[in-house]
């Protein structure tokens, strides 16, 4: 179910004719050629109308965005891009509650992209990005950018990731290189970036805010007040901030950064939450690893994320499935950006199969064909099962998710059956799975 609610800026007061006029004065600017897209048209892309959907065509997109788009394989407008889009793509901001796996980063970039597209600046200069984008964590920032320089393929428009962690002299070097037109950010890698005025931020004319409630939950607010404030004044730039829960913390944020924002709701029932066979066993603390274990050497597991609460558990758990012989690979926040962006690219290429990780290193996996999710632990807050379990069911496929409740944890089942709207049927785990007494 989805829900509407709001308005949006009146479209006589369109925010693109006060935004920040190019930077012509200034010395040093590079002209770019503008872009030319040629050999391809919308006759490669033929999606008859259907009633009750949108389609990417009739929003009257860019023919390099559109072909970008019919790359992706993507065919109609996902919920949240469909509600959202025709106000974002006039220039209006918008608050969206959306969950990962429900499209909401193609609904930002698409709005990034057209907006740099239709006002072409003659003269650009290094380090003033155009559009930023911030993000709580590493993973979710360098899925986004990838998601970014996809849709951007035939558009001439440069992506820059900027994550802590990574050396900083080598992400200096892209944005010293080119001049770039999107910025895709953890926070603090990004005001490091300012501080030393190799970012300047007064150009931006679309922010996007992802995942404000993690933003908040990870301390990270007083960071991206400061980022902001290095940004045009909210009547001059577009913003757009998404959010999976609201509390009134979160609503604080979006009066202080937002001017009369649409507001659109995707309530989780419509997150790959129905393409996802769920089921809860139940075990005693002693059964947990062995049945994980023969769980995962069933055929059916091609591909699995296995979730634990803490980290200390992760790890646990990951050695001993190593232990066992299984191909597995770990993300939590203990593990270095290195390791843990070349564990999520072998997991991406099938090298190894199974991933155990924390909710917060969890967050950026965006990878379809993952046939299963395990929680080896019921998670605290509800909002974290529905991100967990959105990890498989995408992209139009099926997904299994398994979850274990415990006598310590099966509590916190009523509260989350209340969110998903429903009952989950709680069964004992076939017996050829658990161990032999
Ligand atoms: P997100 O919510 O941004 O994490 O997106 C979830 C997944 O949906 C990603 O794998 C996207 O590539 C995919 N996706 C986004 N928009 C569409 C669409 N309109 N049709 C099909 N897949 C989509």
């Amino acid at each position: 179910m989805r829900k509407f609610f709001g308005k949006g800026k009146q479209k006589d007061t369109a925010p693109q004719s006060d935004r920040p006029s190019s930077n012509k004065s200034r010395s040093g600017g590079r002209q770019r050629q503008p872009h030319q897209h040629k050999a391809w048209d919308l006759s490669r892309f033929d999606v008859p109308a259907v009633a009750g959907k949108s389609r990417f065509h009739d929003l009257g997109l860019g023919l390099e965005l559109m072909h970008a788009i019919a790359d992706l394989g993507f065919e109609y407008c996902s919920p949240i891009q469909a509600e959202v889009l025709p106000f974002t793509l006039d220039g209006y901001d918008a608050i969206g509650k959306a969950q990962t796996g429900t499209g909401k980063t193609a609904a930002f970039l698409i709005t990034v992209i057209t907006d740099l597209l239709n006002n072409p600046q003659e003269e650009r200069y290094i380090g003033e990005p155009r559009a930023l984008v911030i993000a709580p964590t590493r993973e979710l920032v360098a899925q986004i950018a990838e998601d970014s320089r996809k849709l951007c393929k035939y558009a001439g428009l440069e992506t820059a990731l900027l994550i802590g962690g990574v050396d900083y002299n080598r992400q200096l070097k892209k944005i010293e290189d080119k001049v770039v037109d999107i910025v895709v950010a953890t926070p603090g890698r990004l005001l490091d970036f300012s501080r030393r005025g190799h970012l300047h931020l007064n150009m931006v004319e679309v922010l996007v805010i992802d995942e404000a409630d993690r933003m908040l939950d990870m301390g990270f607010i007083p960071q991206v007040k400061q980022v902001i404030a290095k940004t045009p004044p909210k009547r001059n730039r577009q913003t757009l901030l998404f959010s999976a829960t609201f509390n009134q913390d979160v609503l604080n944020l979006c009066t202080q950064w937002t001017t009369n924002a649409t507001m659109v709701e995707i309530e989780p029932d419509s997150v790959a939450v129905d393409t996802v066979d769920q089921k809860v066993y139940m075990v005693s603390a002693r059964e947990k690893f062995p049945l994980l274990r023969n769980l995962l050497q069933q055929d059916e597991v091609e591909s699995a994320i296995v979730f634990a609460n803490r980290r200390d558990t992760t790890r646990r758990v990951y050695e001993k499935l190593k232990r066992a012989g299984l191909s597995c690979g770990m993300l939590s926040g203990e593990v270095s950006q290195h390791l843990r962006t070349r564990t999520l690219d072998s997991f991406k290429k099938g090298d190894i199969n199974i991933l155990v990780a924390t909710d917060v290193a969890g967050r950026g996996i965006h990878v379809d064909n993952i046939s299963h999710v395990v929680n080896y632990d019921l998670p605290e807050d509800p909002e974290d099962y529905v991100h967990r379990i959105g990890r498989t069911g995408r992209a139009g496929k099926t997904g299994t998710s398994i979850t274990f409740a415990g006598e310590m944890d099966s509590f916190l089942l009523p509260e989350l059956e209340k969110l998903l709207g429903k009952k989950l049927a709680c069964e004992h785990p076939p017996a050829e799975l658990l161990p032999v007494h």
